[in-house]
C-alpha cells in the first residue's frame, strides 16, 4: 500500500538522508550512506521506519482533512 512511497532514512553518523521506497527497504538488509560510507543496518529498523511513515502520512491526512473543514467554516456566512 505504500510501497512506492519514498522514506528519508538519517544516516546516523553524519545526518545525510537517504531517500528510499518503502519497498526497497522491505527488501534490503543494508544501506550504505553515500556522503560518509557508513553502512546502516536496516534489519533492526526496518519496521520503525515504516511505522514512522505510515504515521507521518496518517498525521498529513488528519491535518488536510482539519484544514478543508476549517475552510468550509470560513465560507459560511455571519449572521
Ligand atoms: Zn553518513
Amino acid at each position: 500500500m505504500f510501497d512506492n512511497e519514498e522514506i528519508d532514512i538519517p544516516c546516523p553518523e553524519c545526518g545525510h538522508e537517504i531517500s528510499k521506497t518503502v519497498d526497497w527497504v522491505k527488501t534490503n538488509d543494508e544501506l550504505s550512506c553515500k556522503r560518509c560510507g557508513s553502512v546502516i543496518e536496516l534489519e533492526n529498523e526496518r519496521h520503525l521506519l515504516i511505522i514512522e511513515h505510515v504515521t507521518q502520512s496518517i498525521t498529513k491526512l488528519r491535518r488536510s482533512l482539519a484544514k478543508s473543514r476549517k475552510d468550509a467554516r470560513g465560507t459560511r456566512r455571519p449572521r
